[in-house]
């Protein structure tokens, strides 16, 4: 392989159009990438990078904003903490700090991964956004185009690694009459702290872990929130008999079939929280770790906002049926209520299909692996996908790991064959095509 790409490498140094597109100072380049492009510097991208790094293949990751992980340290609010316990959410070969309580802060899980950036010498390529991405099939070479302050570079590589995250872009619903309102309209991935909403009264539509938690901390800065419940939710503690809610459950599905830990979850919860239909808070028919299973939807776990709930703190509404001039909002039952603002904890989408032209690994509609875990990270010709598990971190380190292995055994059957006489040919195509 070295050889393989020592050549290519020496005839682009030698080439007069290679060089030149390489060194133009702005508007486009274009440069070979010995290794994966990872698209993404997210804790997915960073444990793609340290997995790689550790089997010694070089790669390039590239990200659309000037840090690591922008999702935590730009787009989240300040009371924010892991919602899992640590030893679930760590990336692969680094540990979290042992003085870390079991559900780091917000600002503890981003020093976290700073850290591990620096351990692997994990460099991003910052300000640098993917726009595009489509394999040559002639060529047999990925070409990712990115747009970044310098101007256009087109990367060429062997393999694509997708970490831009199943959070990539806001959720923001189209709801009648929004133009009308008045008041601000804000999706959570803006929201900081409830300090600024001392006193007004604040409607939060959504009724996951990011809504609830929000209306908290409304609450807990003297706001008056609340809540938009439009579907059923499985609310659960956060802990159960001294553990986790998600160590327990884990434990549990070691021994029980899941539909039976589902009916241990639900009654331990009934037991510890009772029954949340009373507080407009119905539950899906199906358990909480089926219906996750099936649809990926997320139970909350529930931090305290149920209890405000209860105290009448925080006022649960159905959905809405339209906006209305005056700070007026309308529910589907036909109350009217006025609201000083909105704040939309109506989630995030992913943004492959706005970039990656491919039709077979990621659905156009959601921007997810067709294949259902645990085979959704590996597509065709060399392109792979971490962090879309629905499974969190827990989910991104599985994923990293298997590519890391995945892509070694292809670069040393790749290198075998080019140790064979005549096989350069896909060398030269390539230093054509480039220049
Ligand atoms: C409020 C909140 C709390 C959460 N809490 C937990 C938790 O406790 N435990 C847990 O396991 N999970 C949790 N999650 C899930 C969360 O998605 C993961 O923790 C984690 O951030 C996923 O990492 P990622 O790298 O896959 O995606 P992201 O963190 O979203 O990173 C993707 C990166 O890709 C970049 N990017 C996107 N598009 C492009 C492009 N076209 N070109 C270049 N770069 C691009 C983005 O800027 C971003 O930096 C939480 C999510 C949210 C929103």
């Amino acid at each position: 392989m070295d050889q393989y790409l020592r050549e290519i490498q020496g005839k682009q140094v030698h080439d007069p159009f290679f060089v030149e597109k390489a060194n133009r100072p702005s508007s486009s380049r274009c440069e070979y990438v010995d290794g994966p492009v990872i698209v993404g510097a997210g804790p997915s991208g960073l444990a793609a990078a340290a997995c790689l790094k550790e089997k010694g293949v070089p790669y390039v990751v590239l990200e659309r904003s000037n840090c690591i992980a922008s999702l935590w340290q730009l787009k989240t609010y300040d009371r924010l903490r892991l919602h899992l316990p640590k030893q679930f959410c760590e990336l692969p070969f680094m540990g979290f700090p042992s003085d870390f309580p079991t559900y780091p802060t917000k600002q503890q899980f981003i020093k976290y991964l700073e850290d591990y950036a620096n351990t692997f010498d994990i460099k991003p390529r910052f300000n640098e956004t993917v726009a595009h991405a489509e394999y040559d099939s002639t060529l047999g070479f990925w070409r990712v185009k990115s747009a970044g302050l310098k101007g256009d570079t087109e990367y060429v590589c062997r393999c694509l690694v997708v970490a831009t995250g199943e959070n990539a872009e806001p959720v923001v619903p189209q709801i009648d009459g929004m133009g009308e309102f008045g008041g601000p309209i804000r999706h959570t991935s803006l929201y900081k702290s409830g300090d600024e909403f001392r006193l007004k009264k604040v409607l939060v539509v959504g009724c996951g872990n990011s809504g609830m938690e929000v209306c908290l901390d409304l609450c807990n800065h003297m706001a008056r929130p609340s809540i938009v419940v439009r579907d059923s939710v499985h609310v659960l503690p956060q802990e159960m008999l001294g553990k986790s809610t998600f160590g327990l459950s884990m434990w549990l599905l070691k021994w029980l079939p899941m539909r039976l830990v589902d009916r241990i979850l639900l009654n331990l919860s009934w037991l510890l929280l009772g029954n949340t239909a009373r507080f407009g808070l119905d539950r899906p028919h199906l358990g909480p770790l089926e219906l996750k299973n099936l649809s990926g939807k997320t139970p909350v776990l529930d931090v305290g906002t149920l209890a405000k709930i209860k105290s009448g703190d925080i006022k649960v509404f159905p959905g809405i049926k339209r906006l209305k001039a005056g700070y007026t909002v309308e529910f589907v039952d036909g109350k009217r209520e006025n609201f000083d603002a909105i704040i939309l904890a109506t989630g995030y989408r992913s943004n492959v299909p706005s970039w990656l032209k491919e039709g077979e690994m990621f659905s156009q509609k959601d921007g997810f692996p067709r294949k259902a875990f645990p085979n959704g990270w590996k597509g065709e010709c060399g392109l792979y996908a971490v962090g879309f598990t629905k499974r969190g971190l827990l989910g991104a380190s599985m994923d990293a790991k298997r590519i890391a292995e995945d892509i070694e055994r292809c670069r040393k059957v790749e290198a075998n064959k080019q140790s064979m006489p005549f096989a350069a040919g896909s060398a030269l195509d390539l230093q054509r095509s480039l220049s």
